[in-house]
Formats: C-alpha cells, sequence, structure tokens
C-alpha cells in the first residue's frame, strides 16, 4: 500500500475508533469507571493500545482533580494536563471550541510553508511563532489545516503537482518552474 493510502487508512481507522469511544464514554469519569483492559480492546486497532490507554485514563484524571472533569479552555491550562503538547491543545482549543491560541505547524505545513518561502525554519514551534506574526489571527483556526490539506493533495512531499497549483503564482519553487519550462521554449 502507498503512503497516502496508508495514512488514509490510518485516519479512516482513527475516526471509527474515535466515534466508538466518544459514544461509549461521554466524560472523564466514563473513562475512569470502565476497566483498562476494555479501554485497550476499544482502541486496540490504533496501535500503541495499552500506552495509549494509560494516557487517555491519566488525563482523565487530571480532568476531574484539576477542573472538575471539564476541558480547559486556555492554553497554559491544557499544558498541565500529562501528555498534551502544543499541536494537540491548538487542535482542542480551536477545532472543539473555536479557541484560537496558534496554528498547527505539521509536516506538510513545515514543507508547503517552506515551498511558499513564508519561514525558512525547520523546527515547529519557530515556524508557529513566524507564522502567528504573518497571518492575521482571524485565520489561525483554519490556516493549518488549509496548508495540510494542500501538502496532501497538491504540494506532495515527493512528486508537487506545480501544473495544477493555483497558488503556482506566489510561489518562489513554481514561479521557476515557469521561468524553465519558458526558457526551454526559447532554445
Ligand atoms: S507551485 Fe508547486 S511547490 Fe509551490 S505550492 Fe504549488 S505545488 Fe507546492
Amino acid at each position: 500500500m502507498r503512503r497516502s493510502s496508508l495514512s488514509k487508512h490510518r485516519d479512516t481507522t482513527i475516526n471509527k475508533i474515535t466515534l466508538k469511544l466518544f459514544r461509549r464514554y461521554p466524560t472523564p469519569a466514563d473513562y475512569l469507571a470502565a476497566a483498562p483492559e476494555e479501554i485497550e480492546q476499544d482502541i486496540h486497532k490504533s496501535g500503541f493500545f495499552r500506552q495509549k490507554t494509560k494516557s487517555i485514563r491519566a488525563v482523565c484524571e487530571h480532568l476531574i482533580e484539576r477542573f472538575n472533569g471539564v476541558t480547559p479552555t486556555t492554553m497554559a491550562e491544557m499544558l498541565t494536563l500529562p501528555g498534551i503538547g502544543r499541536k494537540t491543545a491548538i487542535v482542542v482549543l480551536g477545532d472543539g471550541m473555536g479557541i484560537a491560541e496558534g496554528i498547527t505547524i505539521d509536516v506538510h505545513n513545515l514543507r508547503v510553508t517552506a515551498r511558499l518561502g513564508l519561514s525558512t525554519q525547520k523546527l515547529a514551534d519557530k515556524m508557529e511563532k513566524e507564522m502567528l506574526e504573518l497571518v492575521d489571527k482571524r485565520h489561525w483556526l483554519k490556516w493549518g489545516q488549509w496548508i495540510t490539506w494542500h501538502g496532501r493533495r497538491v504540494c506532495n512531499a515527493k512528486r508537487p503537482k506545480c501544473n495544477e497549483c493555483l497558488l503556482i503564482d506566489l510561489c518562489p519553487i513554481g514561479q521557476s518552474l515557469i521561468v524553465n519550462l519558458n526558457n526551454g521554449f526559447d532554445d
């Protein structure tokens, strides 16, 4: 199976698992009331299910002890949850609650943002800082997703489809391709 098909397959599997989980365990207390083996069985197909079960239970315990079972609404509070990093916090706050606290930078963002000449940073946290300056706050919630989907569908890692790309006029790489093509016609 090709890498992109594998990734789609993994996304589909995770979506099926989470849908079932959210229905079966609507609150943190429900996860803690269940036997760990039961949760392991529910998330078995996602891989590393024992470690993930421990992490889920640890987050739920923290949510109950510190936040009365309610998901916090600030970045600072989110980062106190065990195993929750900035990227997860941005997604939960942004997609779950519509609160813009940052821009998600995944591997697609690192690649596409660099190709577009918007940042030369190689590390996600440094690139995010630059993008937060560059992107209007009203677009923070969607920006990471826009770039991710563009990276998945058009600006692929190995073979970017520059000839189909809507951003070609804005992209240094796309522009250099056009110049090369024109030079080729001149020969
Ligand atoms: S023109 Fe090519 S390199 Fe530039 S963003 Fe589009 S697909 Fe990516």
